[in-house]
């Protein structure tokens, strides 16, 4: 799944010339060492996948509107313009500017992750409609390009000139999208890391971030992929780590399903409070081709990766945040006893919390629940009984050896026993997707009331 290089290809530069780009900014030909052209190509959902073109275009219904607009549309493609893109287009003159606005703020979020001002503007063909478009036109432009709208997908060339084996000079980008599926925000991540680093990195990580920026909104943190990735991820064992990142055999533009679990990872690493502080500095290397590895890096921690990554994906859900569910791998733990209790504060807001009590199965423990929560914003304040309904009631589940329990109830009672022997983790019952705006602290106290019969195990 390797992007490729090609070498200088005659037809990027002439499409660059065809377009009708009016800033100033068109670059000299022939000043370049050596050109290296590498093209990220995006998928193409309908020439792989016919059960879901019904989907796709179903989830694709606001694009839709971009058709209802005639009577505003021009003839032909127009060129609009914002700071850092050109975009040339046959969607409506209000739906190319609401594009180039949410193009905006995402460049800017995204050089603020990266640490890098754009450099130069990124120059965009998105395609609504062939019939918009004249022969002409057509064929000026990258055959591979429009092939790929065609497909129902896009491609961006970026083309870099520079020393070779020295440090990267000067790069170019243009892209090739359908309107749909949020295409243009996805081939603009590939384009602002073509043009300002001469590299997307390697497949998993250049698909990865691109399917990330294509799912941003303004604002938001939580999961924010179509349902149909979600239902897809689920219904799914979940892709081995290794299988992701480290599969020759896998290019960009392969299938949507293998970008989806790309975007997985990416979003995990990015979000997750455990991974995220060396997942970008890992980024920027990649970005530089420094020699440097998913498992060079997180190698360590792949137990710990491996468990969070399929906790995620069985969990996940609209809203879904990785950084309120980031696992707690630090705590410490204790055995109560007649003298020792385990204390915690358990928030409303968050996934599972350690309870720091190591619990066996057949032993019988007091609790003692303090202070209230409140789901969403303007719930009522609730005990750890929760409601009646069993929402925001206080919950566990026992964690042994990278292996999970089923979750089952505490609530408020003054006692409970649990179903296994481990590591016990509490949290408030909500949909996980609707953690984020809930809020309070119950303190929570366990101690032993009763020693049942052990059996021969041990807890690790
Ligand atoms: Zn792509």
């Amino acid at each position: 799944m390797a992007l490729f290089l090609q070498f200088s290809t005659r037809e990027i530069f002439d499409s660059i010339n065809v377009y009708p780009y009016t800033s100033g900014v068109r670059q000299k030909s022939g000043l370049s060492l050596a050109k290296v052209v590498s093209v990220t190509n995006h998928i193409s959902f309908r020439s792989i996948l016919v059960p879901l073109l019904i989907l796709t275009t179903f989830l694709a219904l606001p694009a839709q509107t971009y058709s209802q607009g005639d009577s505003a549309r021009q003839t032909g493609p127009q060129l609009y313009k914002s700071r850092n893109f050109s975009l040339m287009t046959d969607i409506s003159k209000d739906d190319a500017e609401e594009l180039l606005t949410h193009l905006e703020s995402m460049l800017k979020l995204v050089s603020g992750y990266w640490g890098r001002r754009n450099r130069k503007p990124i120059r965009m063909f998105v395609i609504d409609d062939f019939a918009n478009w004249p022969q002409n036109q057509l064929a000026k432009m990258s055959p591979e390009g429009v092939q790929s709208v065609r497909g129902g997908g896009g491609l961006t060339i970026t083309s870099v000139k520079g020393f070779v084996g020295g440090p990267k000079i000067d790069s170019e980008a243009i892209v090739y999208a359908t309107s749909k599926r949020k295409t243009p925000q996805h081939e603009a991540i590939h384009a602002y890391c073509g043009i300002n680093f001469g590299s997307a990195g390697p497949v998993w990580y250049a698909e990865g971030m691109a399917e990330v920026g294509k799912y941003w909104r303004n604002g938001e943190r939580g999961v924010n992929a179509g349902e149909y990735v979600i239902q897809y991820l689920q219904s799914q064992e979940p892709k081995p780590l290794g299988a992701i990142v480290n599969n020759p055999l896998e290019r960009t533009g392969d299938s949507w399903q293998n970008y989806a679990w790309r975007w997985v990872l990416c979003h995990m690493l990015g979000a997750n409070k455990n991974y995220s502080p060396r997942f970008k500095p890992l980024g920027l290397a990649l970005l530089a081709d420094k020699k440097v590895s998913f498992d060079r890096v997180y190698g360590a921690q792949a137990e710990e990766i491996e468990f969070e990554y399929q906790l995620f994906v069985k969990d996940m859900e609209p809203g879904y945040r990785c950084d309120l569910c980031s696992w707690n791998w630090k705590a410490k733990f204790l055995v109560p006893s007649n003298r020792k209790t385990a204390f915690s504060k358990i928030l409303a807001e968050q996934g599972w919390q350690a309870s720091r009590a190591q619990v066996f199965a057949g032993d019988t423990y007091s609790l003692e629940t303090k202070g209230d929560w409140t789901l969403g914003k303007d719930g009522e304040l609730l005990k750890a009984s929760g409601e009646a309904t069993g929402e925001g009631q206080l919950i566990g589940i026992i964690f042994d050896d990278y292996e999970l329990s089923e979750p089952f109830e505490i609530g408020g009672e003054e006692s409970f026993t649990v179903p296994r022997s481990g590591k016990l983790f509490l949290r408030c019952r909500d949909k996980w997707g609707e953690l984020a705006d809930n809020n309070g602290v119950i303190q929570v106290r366990i101690g032993l009331l009763e020693k049942g019969e052990r059996s021969a195990e041990k807890t690790r």
